[in-house]
């Protein structure tokens, strides 16, 4: 027998996969499909794949008891439009009216949402955001997204862009960032970064953060120098981050993404330019904490903005 739980659907079509679930207004999993095109199959398959993955949920929970269907997407979105603004993971998607192809195709109104934005909802609503209506996540990854979440709702500027910690300057005269900018925050603190400044202190091509952390919990030399790459990213996310702190006066901002198991190594930086730069840390109860749901937190996150439309 179908359920006859109120429940939304969440989509993410963040990293290399497809993933849909069917979740209820309390935040259990119902069900979960995981697409099987690969993002780099190109617009078509991917939009056939996502809609057959939303339509199977949707029979086997009931049509009735769909509160509405939310979508994750990776890169810069146009809130208004329903656009896809520049992404690189989606090429294909780059000014494609996705929001209204994919509700065109259901039958069925569809949120977008950008894929940190998402998560950090998530994290607000089932992980370690749960009970905070007012924080910050940022996503540790190839770059560095973010979400803001405000009085319990994605915080989206006047195009929906808000939120791209990625790209604050952290060191003026830093790394050049395809952005245009240098000294992008995501040029120092993500996993990629890592990994390039790992291959720079001669530790190796093509080290993830883990190999890099692998290497920090070594000995000798090598130990050292890789301790010393999580201290430059410590330090570029402790500035970053007192920044924020100074502007929003939050109680959490979350961390998530690759190199959060090296937490022991880039934390004491972080937490040393915090403590230097920002009043309102050394006088607040402010927390900095790891976030909780990982690579799920995007597909909850879509899957509350049905809920959250309701309660508006
Ligand atoms: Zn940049």
């Amino acid at each position: 027998m179908a359920s006859r739980t109120r429940y939304s659907i969440g989509v993410d079509m963040g990293g290399t996969n497809l993933r849909a679930a069917a979740i209820d207004g309390e935040g259990n999993l119902l069900g979960k499909v995981s697409g099987s095109t690969n993002l780099g199959e190109g617009r078509e398959a991917v939009l056939n794949d996502l809609v057959s993955g939303i339509r199977a949920l949707r029979e086997r929970f009931g049509t009735g008891e769909l509160a509405g269907v939310g979508v994750a997407v990776p890169g810069f979105i146009d809130i208004q439009q329903g656009f896809i603004v520049g992404c690189n993971n989606l090429p294909q998607f780059d000014g494609f009216p996705v929001r209204d192809e994919i509700s065109r195709r259901l039958g069925a109104p569809v949120i977008l949402e950008n894929d940190a934005n998402a998560a950090a909802l998530g994290e607000k609503w089932l992980g370690a955001g749960r009970g905070v209506n007012d924080l910050a996540l940022l996503t540790l990854g190839t770059g560095i997204g973010g979400g803001i979440i405000v009085r319990g709702r994605v915080l989206h500027g006047f195009v929906g862009m808000a939120g791209e910690f990625g790209h604050m300057t952290v060191f003026p005269g830093g790394n050049p960032c395809g952005c245009g900018n240098n000294g992008c925050l995501e040029k120092h603190a993500s996993a990629t970064a890592v990994g390039a400044m790992a291959r720079l202190l001669q530790l190796g091509d093509n080290l993830t953060s883990k190999d890099v952390l692998e290497i920090a919990q070594g000995e000798g030399e090598p130990a050292r120098r890789a301790s010393a790459v999580f201290e430059t990213m410590g330090t570029a996310l402790g500035i970053a981050i007192a920044n924020l702190v100074n502007i929003f006066n939050f109680p959490l901002y979350l961390l998530s993404g690759g190199p959060l198991p090296a937490w022991d190594y880039f934390a004491p930086a972080m937490y040393r330019e915090v403590e230097k730069r920002s009043f309102t840390w050394r006088n607040t109860k402010t927390r900095i904490e790891k976030a909780a749901l990982g690579g799920e937190a995007g597909l909850f996150g879509a899957a509350y903005l049905p809920f959250l439309e309701l309660e508006s």
